[in-house]
């Protein structure tokens, strides 16, 4: 039986981030249409040329972008930590708990807890445009907690993270070499045949850069891939160890080296930013501008997580990029759509093109530069995943 096919037309102006479709990097079309047949794109051009189909949709002169691509987030964990951002904010040190907090409420947490609140950040974040997400494990740091960690999050996404080397688990706190033993061994073996990825927080106080060669090196020899939380905190090796293997990512990338710039411009990995961890701990930003000039592919992503991050707003990084980072509005939404599939190693997201999986945003507002333009404002008018209407 043929899928009915659903034309959406009227859109004012169509980011597709291909070139060759239209205007510039985002590839623009104005009066555009576009056809999906079941959960892929059939057909993207002028409105006027548009093929008839079984269902019609008007977006009234709006914009239409492809689904945001949220390539960094930390989602399967039980609790959050609202004092600890509430004194962060209001001044006051705060010593009890940080990470730890979350990963004793998330061990503590039943299967069903821990998938019914990723459901919900799921459908949240899907609310607001995003249509593929990817997720991290590291907040059970033992073999069970971080292999169940990892069979929720597959319900829910291809794009599952083993970080098991979030932090040393606090029961190794005298004896990181055991933690990275269990990290590369009996929790690799448990955890690989439910992630496609593998993740290590390569900074001073949690990984260094032979610990973090050693999680990343298991991973790979297990048929993960690669990317990496580093130089977040401050200057380290996580570039360019990331650069060495081949990571599809390196995430933060917030103190860089004009060497650090260099190999990433050089590379396959994406330098992935993560604006909302600057805005809630009030650090400094990342340099979008400079990765940029020097040619590095850069993407945005929110990081969310219940203590430095909490935010699931692709829309509101966005904005922040533009204001505090350097980037233009075109940079920042093709960061957030087309390099976000770069960071996930995906051609079939964050494009508006024949074959590409039907994952579409239409904006309350006529241009795309509006999510930077109006911050704050819940500009989602509707949101198509795999073909299916959701929002
Ligand atoms: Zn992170």
């Amino acid at each position: 039986m043929r899928n009915p096919t659903t034309l959406i037309t009227g859109i004012g102006s169509l980011v597709t981030n291909d070139p060759g479709q239209g205007a510039g990097p985002l590839g623009l079309l104005t009066d555009a249409a576009v056809v999906l047949d079941g959960d892929t794109v059939a057909w993207v051009g002028p409105a006027a040329d548009a093929p008839a189909a079984d269902v019609r949709f008007d977006a009234e002169g709006r914009a239409l972008l492809p689904g945001f691509v949220d390539s960094h987030a930390h989602l399967v964990f039980a609790g959050d930590r609202t004092a600890e951002f509430n004194a962060r904010m209001s001044g006051q040190s705060y010593t009890a708990g940080g990470i730890r907090t979350t990963v004793a409420a998330t061990r503590a947490a039943t299967d069903a807890e821990l998938d019914a609140n990723l459901a919900r950040f799921v459908r949240e974040a899907l609310r607001q445009g995003t249509t593929t997400i990817e997720c991290k494990s590291g907040y059970g740091l033992t073999v069970a907690d971080e292999a169940r960690a990892l069979r929720i999050a597959a319900q829910y996404t291809p794009e599952t993270t083993y970080l098991g080397a979030h932090v040393v688990a606090p029961e190794y706190a005298d004896d990181p070499a055991a933690y990275v033993d269990l990290v590369t061994g009996e929790m690799l073996d448990a955890c690989a045949p439910h992630a496609r990825w593998v993740d290590v927080f390569c900074e001073k106080g949690a990984f260094d850069g032979d610990q973090a060669r050693a999680v990343l090196t298991a991973g790979i020899e297990r048929g993960l891939t690669p990317r990496v939380h580093a130089n977040q905190l401050t200057y380290g090796p996580g570039v360019q160890l990331a650069v060495e293997l081949g990571a599809a990512s390196a995430d933060h990338c917030t103190h860089l080296t004009d060497e650090d710039v260099a190999a990433l411009a050089g590379s396959g990995t994406v330098a992935t930013l993560l604006p909302g961890a600057e805005f809630s701990t009030r650090a400094q930003y990342p340099d979008a501008r400079r990765l940029l000039d020097a040619g590095a592919v850069v993407a945005l992503s929110t990081d969310c997580n219940p203590g430095s991050s909490f935010t699931s707003s692709m829309a509101f990084c966005i904005a922040v990029a533009v204001r505090e980072m350097g980037m233009t509005p075109d940079e920042a939404v093709w960061a957030a759509t087309a390099g976000g599939a770069h960071a996930l190693r995906r051609g079939d997201v964050g494009v508006v093109g024949v074959g590409a999986r039907a994952d579409l945003l239409l904006l309350d507002a006529p241009s795309h530069v509006h999510l930077a333009y109006r911050p704050g404002v819940p500009l989602t008018a509707a949101v198509w995943r795999s073909g299916v209407r959701e929002v």
